[in-house]
């Protein structure tokens, strides 16, 4: 008899506790699925660069010693089903047992639980040991609590884990956050840093994915494909930002540009997600980094809240939401993304350019999803759960326990603000100042109502005006009320009928 150990697609951390063993009555399996490769429509760099990835770990365990069955997406043995494929296999090995390691998404840990209830053989979980916290603690440390504030747990964190903190257990440079240091736009000064990534060819992978019938979007740049694929690869992509882009992180962290679509980010939440790269190692560089003297405060620290703050929290909220998170939409908004979503053929420029990275790339920074994307989506009024299913397919970090808190909470506000303490949205004015996007774009930043008008201005004020009984009290959102106040009521009803034209007219703009 042998046991079968599971290996999932964003399961790819070769120092994992399983594999400092060799036993010969252990099988490794790993399987490309229809069932994964269809639940949404993804990017296809997404499909070739988590298949590509899986391979290349496949042969790394099969190079140490290790049993392996590997399922391609073609082979005729694949029943393109999880559990059949589990089904199958331990007829082949005559298997008693089965392993797998507590998956991150609610849809995979339902149905290896339905499967371990049935009990074909002895079933036993394992933790990832990938994340700092337990998927329940976020919902420990804020029991009772209405509001969910990530600054809390954050700061939970850094004290917990000793992590940028002076001997007395105070936060080093006197704060906690440096947030108020990180919003520069950036104007060509420092140049960004080069993409040294390595570039692989995937097109004999990439014909066999499309073979198999598997629908995709976006450019999969099979034969440059620039993710890294395994844990060499992403450690050399983390020396790369710490020397290059770490430094300038803090300062350019909101900063836009059409000229430079990463400028210092550091592109590893793939390598993150899929557990080629812990999370740890990449705090105990980066503060390293900031201990040598090798970058400012303000970037070590902003870019270890993302990792220890945000990541974490973003995963604590959406283990205690599931199941039903998906389905929030506190604003019943209903509209159908635009055409456009799926080709960046649109006159506004900030659009255009935002989309057009993230079908190029599989990627768009964090404030063009935030402030350009998800602005925009929730100013027009679209469906949140329509959007939710986008983000899931567009980016190559996208994985559900990550990408759904962060769609329906922090950028759609669609769960009445558990997660985000203020709607993520701006009229036109905010977008100049944070990017180079507005000049040449075919709309008016400055203008409100008109043909010409930026549409974001109408937009902004009528969805404040539409949804004063729900935010008007929010004392974050400042001076949006005051002024909507001040302003005329013939002024109100036109940026009103704009708002409304706008929107009937969606696909157009
Ligand atoms: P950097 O800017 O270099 O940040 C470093 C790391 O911090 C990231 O790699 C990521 O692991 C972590 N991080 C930063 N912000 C967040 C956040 N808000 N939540 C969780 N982790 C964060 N991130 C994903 O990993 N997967 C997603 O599917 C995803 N969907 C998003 C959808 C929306 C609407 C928004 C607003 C944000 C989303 N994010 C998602 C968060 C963030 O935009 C990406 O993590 C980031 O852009 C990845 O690029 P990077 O590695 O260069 O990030
Ligand atoms: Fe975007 Fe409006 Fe600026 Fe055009 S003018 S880039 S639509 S914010």
């Amino acid at each position: 008899a042998s046991t079968l150990r599971l290996v999932l697609g964003d399961q790819l951390n070769p120092q994992h506790s399983w594999y400092g063993h060799h036993h010969d009555d252990v099988v490794y399996i790993m399987m490309e699925m229809r069932q994964e490769t269809d639940y949404v429509l993804h990017h296809a760099q997404k499909v070739i660069a988590i298949f590509a990835g899986m391979r290349d770990f496949a042969r790394g365990l099969l190079d140490a010693g290790h049993r392996v069955h590997y399922l391609k997406i073609d082979d005729a043995a694949n029943q393109q089903s999880l559990t059949k494929n589990i089904d199958a296999l331990q007829t082949i090995y005559q298997s008693s047992e089965f392993e797998y390691q507590m998956p991150d998404e609610w849809r995979l840990e339902q149905q290896l639980a339905e499967y371990g209830r049935q009990k074909r053989m002895a079933c036993r979980v394992v933790d990832s040991e990938h994340f700092y916290t337990h998927p329940d603690d976020a919902g420990t440390f804020f029991a009772g609590r209405k509001k969910w504030l990530m600054e809390n747990f954050y700061r939970h964190m850094r004290t917990h884990h000793q992590i940028l903190l002076e001997a007395d257990g105070k936060p080093v440079g006197g704060k906690w956050n440096f947030d108020a240091d990180n919003r520069k736009s950036w104007k060509g000064n420092p140049s960004e840093p080069f993409d040294n990534r390595v570039l692989h060819d995937h097109s004999a992978l990439w014909l066999s994915i499309q073979q198999a019938g598997v629908a995709t979007f976006g450019k999969a740049q099979a034969t440059q494909l620039a993710w890294p694929l395994n844990r060499a690869e992403a450690l050399q992509q983390l020396d790369a930002f710490i020397e290059h882009a770490l430094p300038y992180f803090g300062d350019f962290q909101d900063a836009m540009s059409a000229q430079a679509w990463r400028l210092f980010h550091s592109l590893l939440s793939f390598a993150l997600n899929t557990k080629m790269l812990n999370p740890r190692e990449v705090v105990t560089r980066v503060e390293l980094a900031w201990r040598q003297g090798n970058v400012p405060l303000a970037s070590a620290e902003g870019y270890i809240r993302q990792i220890v703050g945000w990541r974490e929290y973003i995963r604590g909220v959406y283990w205690n939401q599931m199941p039903g998170y998906e389905k929030n939409n506190t604003f019943g908004h209903v509209a159908p993304l635009p055409e456009w979503f799926w080709t960046g053929e649109t006159n506004m420029r900030c659009l255009s350019i935002s989309i057009g990275d993230s079908l190029a790339h599989a990627h768009a920074h964090h404030i063009q999803r935030l402030m350009i994307i998800g602005n925009f989506a929730l100013l027009a009024g679209l469906d949140p759960h329509a959007l939710h299913r986008w983000y899931l397919g567009i980016y190559i970090d996208a994985f559900e326990w990550v990408e759904l808190p962060n769609t329906v909470g922090m950028s759609q506000y669609a769960d009445g603000g558990l997660l985000a303490t203020k709607p993520y949205v701006s009229s036109a004015a905010y977008i100049d100042r944070m990017s180079d996007y507005c000049k040449g774009c075919h709309y008016d930043k400055k203008l409100r109502v008109g043909e010409k008008a930026c549409p974001f201005n109408a937009l902004y004020w009528d969805f404040f005006t539409r949804n004063a009984d729900q935010l008007a009290a929010n004392p974050r959102i400042g001076m949006v009320y005051p002024q909507l106040n001040k302003m005329a009521q013939q002024d109100i009803d036109a940026l009103q009928a704009r708002a409304s034209d706008l929107r009937s007219t969606l696909d157009e703009l």
